[in-house]
């Protein structure tokens, strides 16, 4: 099978490095280019990026020159599919370039989101929001498909079995960050050693939003969900991973043993396809006290591919101040199952369903 070529917008940067090295060996995708900001553009990659992750760089990537985030370079290089990790600001022009000019594109990135026509998605989740592509291709030449905030996506993975078996009324969340969250020079270190920042700018408003588009039903347009959403986001001194106190109330009672055991059954699209980067167990249900942890639990998945993409649970049980209350923690890694993991899963599965 011939490989689709892909190109990565942000290469240089913590999204994209976890690209670079999840796309190495992919048996579906093959990365012919490696685009970045101006400053970079015909530096050679290992040149151009600050490698920050604890394995080698794929030598493939490193003697690549970078190319300028345009759909005339990338045509150049026979790229089909782009995956976007730009900064959001640049992303609302360059994302929508791209997709004028033909390409299938996959974003990380905030900038198109909410628009009416594109599918906010994580494939265990909502696949059936794809049939929202539908109408994208009436009206332009590419197509579009985002995956959520990094925040979102371990929470939404946790809820929707919750959701499908008892239904939901009210969801809060405190969240604890990680570093990457934020870019490699996003969180100033004097800033962040021995302290906490309980504020992450535009944070809270879109794990809301983004929450009720991820929960809610297409039918020719998307139908938020009704559930009252409340967030408080914060940002702690951990490099990798994700971890969020969830407080909810059912619709119809549930005690935690079945709310662990509608996470344990739960399965989606990905694992009935068997897609590449498919963790085998999407939610992973813990049950020592003290679990999950970032350090210990944010590189959980198999087969080895899927390593940081399984949604991890723990420290289920009833909350009594809330009517049909549970509570848990969860956690997920943001760089891989929250960012390019995701993205590469969507793409793996707009593949699979012979979408591209
Ligand atoms: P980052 O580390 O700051 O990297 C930004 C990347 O964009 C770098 O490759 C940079 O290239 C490139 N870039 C900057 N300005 C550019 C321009 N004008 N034209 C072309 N390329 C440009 O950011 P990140 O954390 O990887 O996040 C990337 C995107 O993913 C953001 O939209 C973020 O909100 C989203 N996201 C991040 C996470 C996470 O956990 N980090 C999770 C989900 C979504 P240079 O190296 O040349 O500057």
């Amino acid at each position: 099978m011939d490989k689709i070529k892909v190109g990565i917008l942000g290469s240089t940067g913590s999204v994209g490095q976890r690209y670079v090295n999840m796309l190495k060996d992919h048996p579906w995708f093959e990365v012919r280019a490696l685009s970045a900001s101006s400053a970079s553009v015909g530096k050679k990659y290992r040149e151009a990026s600050k490698w920050v992750l604890d394995v080698d760089m794929p030598t493939s990537a490193a003697e690549m020159s970078v190319i300028a985030a345009d759909g005339n370079a990338l045509r150049k290089e026979g790229v089909e599919l782009v995956f976007s990790a730009l900064p959001s600001d640049v992303a609302k022009v360059v994302e929508k370039e791209i997709v004028d000019g033909g390409f299938t594109v996959v974003a990380d990135t905030s900038a198109h989101r909410m628009d009416a026509d594109v599918p906010l998605l994580i494939p265990e989740v909502n696949s059936q929001h794809l049939e929202a592509l539908t109408k994208q291709r009436q009206k332009k030449k590419g197509i579009i498909v985002t995956g959520p905030n990094c925040t979102t996506i371990g929470l939404a993975m946790s809820l929707k079995p919750i959701q499908q078996e008892y239904g939901l009324r009210r969801v809060l969340v405190s969240t604890m960050q990680a570093l990457s969250g934020a870019g490699f020079f996003g969180v100033p270190s004097m800033a962040i050693v021995d302290n906490l920042i309980p504020y992450i700018r535009n944070e809270e408003e879109k794990v809301a939003s983004e929450l009720l588009k991820i929960l809610g039903d297409y039918h020719g347009e998307f139908k938020n969900s009704n559930i009252k959403v409340g967030a408080s986001c914060h940002r702690v001194a951990v490099l990798d991973g994700h971890t969020e106190a969830v407080f909810l109330e059912t619709s119809r009672a549930a005690s935690p043993e079945d709310v662990a055991s509608s996470m344990k059954a739960f399965k989606g699209e990905p694992q009935i396809l068997k897609l590449p980067s498919a963790p085998t167990v999407p939610i992973i249900v813990r049950g020592e006290p003290d679990r999950p942890q970032p350090r210990l639990d944010r590189l959980s998945g198999t087969p080895e591919r899927a390593k940081g993409m399984a949604t991890v649970v723990g420290r289920i049980r009833r909350e009594e101040a809330l009517e049909n209350g549970i509570k848990y923690i969860v956690l997920s890694h943001n760089t891989i199952r929250g960012a390019a993991g995701n993205a590469i899963l969507i793409a793996e599965l707009l593949k699979a369903k012979g979408m591209i």
